[in-house]
């Protein structure tokens, strides 16, 4: 069960990778919020000490001055603040304080620009993550768990992937266009080939079938090399007749 969770976090990782740049050089920055604390309080989880391990490498733990200040109201979530007051406090555009949810959501929103995980357990923030293009949540029940990627970001990667092996009408046109100048023919020989099949069986098995000799090799038929020493064998004889008849006649 572990290794396939920790197979899974591998792929979704290097999908994050590949496609949103997220984690390059190994540098990973999660933003958490007091719920998740309070999860791994709850489920006995050093978070860092299970992300480093899940994620392979030094993962930075990132909040924000929001989210501190809602934990820290809220007296039933004590143990989760201090958790999160460990954590780098990330600049907010805040100069009044929101709810966690809002500031979480506003730093991932408009393309991720800080590479951020968002690791939380309000199912409301996961609900807007999801929406949006190439922002991955990590949840905790037990262990900590990296979502596969949601059907936002997969879509949006098909999208681009699409966009990128066809042509737009524009582009076809300028191809076109610069074969001909080129004098490049679109049907190539692959095609002739194909048309010289469809025709029909390849002419030289239509031929007849040379007779073997007594030694093996092709030889002419006996027909015709009879008929060719009769026609010399006349040609000689008429030759002779010709050359005699005036002889014998004197
Ligand atoms: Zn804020």
């Amino acid at each position: 069960m572990r290794i396939n969770r920790n197979k899974r976090a591998q792929k979704n990782l290097a999908f994050y990778l590949r496609h949103f740049q997220l984690g390059e050089r190994q540098r990973y920055f999660v933003l958490v919020d007091g719920t998740f604390c309070q999860a791994a309080l709850k489920h006995r989880v050093n978070i860092k000490e299970q992300i480093d391990k899940y994620f392979r490498c030094d993962v930075t733990l990132c909040t924000t001055a929001c989210a501190v200040l809602e934990t820290q109201k809220l007296t039933i979530l004590h143990g989760a603040l201090q958790i999160l007051k460990h954590y780098k406090v990330e600049k907010c555009a805040h100069s009044k304080p929101v709810a966690a949810s809002q500031c979480l959501l506003e730093k991932v929103r408009d393309g991720n620009p800080g590479n951020y995980f968002v690791a939380t357990q309000d199912s409301e923030l996961a609900a807007e993550v999801h929406k949006l293009v190439g922002v991955p949540r990590l949840k905790l029940y037990n262990a900590i768990t990296l979502e596969d990627p949601s059907e936002a970001s997969t879509q949006h990667v098909q999208k681009i992937s699409r966009a990128a092996t066809d042509l737009t009408g524009e582009q076809r046109k300028t191809i076109a266009l610069l074969k001909k100048k080129m004098n490049i023919e679109e049907t190539g020989p692959k095609v002739k080939r194909l048309k010289k099949k469809l025709k029909g069986p390849n002419p030289l098995s239509c031929l007849p079938k040379k007779k073997k000799g007594i030694h093996g090799k092709n030889e002419e038929p006996a027909s015709t090399q009879l008929s060719r020493a009769a026609r010399r064998k006349a040609r000689l004889k008429k030759l002779k007749n010709i050359l005699e008849v005036p002889g014998n006649s004197t």
